[in-house]
């Protein structure tokens, strides 16, 4: 029925082409495509089916608009690093090919994430007739979606939420970080933020902290942090007074932050070493392990949710919407760990919505904009299955 192009051959990208495969009625021909042939070759020997792959450069956009043209996909789902998200939004805007990601634009040089700049593309989208479909992975992602379908059956007015992102597995590494460590330690250590009563408030990074009891899991502790949901659920969500996100660390992880930040290998800035210049976060991601290669031996679960308060007829109620996921059932089924699970089935699902036309539009969406219950559906269906809890 579609063609789908996917970009980037890492951990996520190894699950979205697992995935897709698994669904022939939808996805009849699948490409992927990455920096390095060899990973593609190497999701291309584990998956049940025959993919085309390809390598390409996407920080170059002409190289990504010639593969499209070769390949002719219907659909471009980019799962590389948010650095290519212009580029690769630049090639299906000359092609007029549909668009997906899971991570909004970062400039390579300053370790800042937000909407502007893809929402920018918004009129050209328009005027070509195709849609880019923004930050459909978990978080950003299902957390949006959780909010409207909460909007739509469970509150006549959202006033509060706390997305809550609780990962209790085990790698077995002393520190490693759960998908690509330059984008998640530039995520983690910059300053915190959240929105309360129309403004933005900014908190010292990992300076807030509180414990949850997680259904499955247990009383873990969780830090304040800014994530780019916030963003676009501010706008999308009307008459919300608060939103925060929070993220559960341990105690191990965190030390071992704290000593990279203080002997500067977090940093993002060039340094002159033995005669080249070198950026010494790039250089940690290149010892750390690689996010597709912790799921071998990663036990525990992850739960992630939307903890939400509002008004349903006249009355305040709250509700805890999560979904548990389990490292090691991921490893069975297509050998990632469970951040790349539940990152990469969300974006076939996104890309299977657009592909049968059931989720439509010409232009810049966020996910929440688009109708929440075919998704909720899915997600049971390919492996993320949902629970309600109503709380009061
Ligand atoms: P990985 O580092 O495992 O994979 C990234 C892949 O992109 C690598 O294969 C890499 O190639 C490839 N790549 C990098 N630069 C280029 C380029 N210029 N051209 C082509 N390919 C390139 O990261 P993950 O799979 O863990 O993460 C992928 C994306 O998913 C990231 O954007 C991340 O932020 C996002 N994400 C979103 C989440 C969500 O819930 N919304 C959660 C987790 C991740 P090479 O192998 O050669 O380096």
């Amino acid at each position: 029925m579609g063609r789908v192009l996917i970009v980037g051959a890492g951990g996520v990208g190894g699950v979205v082409t697992h995935k897709c495969s698994q669904v022939s009625e939808v996805f009849s021909k699948i490409m992927l495509a990455s920096r390095t042939l060899a990973k593609c070759e190497k999701i291309k020997e584990q998956v049940g089916r025959p993919i085309q792959v390809a390598r390409v450069d996407a920080d170059n956009s002409p190289e990504v608009v010639a593969l499209i043209n070769e390949f002719k996909p219907d659909l471009v789902v980019n799962v590389a690093l948010p650095y290519q998200d212009l580029s690769i939004m630049d090639a299906c805007l000359e092609t007029g090919v549909n668009y997906l990601d899971t991570a909004n634009y970062e400039p390579p040089g300053e370790a800042k994430f937000c909407y502007k700049w893809q929402w920018e593309y918004q009129e050209r989208f328009q005027k070509k007739g195709v849609m880019a479909l923004l930050g459909c992975g978990f978080d950003p992602g299902v957390t949006n979606i959780f909010c409207a379908y909460a909007q739509k059956h469970y509150f006549d007015i959202i006033e509060r939420v706390d997305i809550m992102d609780c990962n209790a597995g085990e790698h077995g590494h002393p520190f490693a970080t759960n998908f690509n460590p330059e984008i998640n330690i530039r995520e983690i250590t910059q300053r915190g933020k959240y929105w309360e009563d129309g403004k933005w408030v900014e908190t010292d990074p990992l300076s807030i902290h509180k414990s949850f009891d997680f259904p499955e899991i247990g009383v873990r502790e969780m830090y304040l942090m800014y994530h780019e949901e916030l963003e676009s659920l501010v706008n999308n969500i009307e008459g919300l007074k608060r939103i925060r996100f929070w993220m559960t660390f341990g105690a191990e992880y965190l030390t071992h932050l704290r000593v990279l930040q203080n002997v500067g290998m977090t940093r993002i800035d060039p340094v002159e070493f033995e005669g080249q210049q070198i950026v010494p976060l790039k250089f940690l991601k290149a010892v750390l392990p690689e996010p597709s290669s912790l799921g071998k031996n990663y036990k525990g679960k992850t739960n992630i949710g939307c903890l939400i308060e509002g008004v349903k007829d006249g009355k305040k109620k709250s509700i805890y919407i999560y979904n548990v996921c389990d490292h090691a059932e991921c490893y069975r089924e297509v050998g990632a760990q469970a951040i790349s699970y539940t990152t990469g089935v969300p974006a076939m699902i996104g890309a299977m919505l657009v592909l049968t036309g059931a989720w439509q539009g010409k232009g810049v969406f966020n996910v929440e904009e688009m109708d929440p219950d075919p998704f909720m559906e899915k997600l049971t269906i390919h492996g993320l299955p949902w629970t309600i809890k109503e709380i009061t």
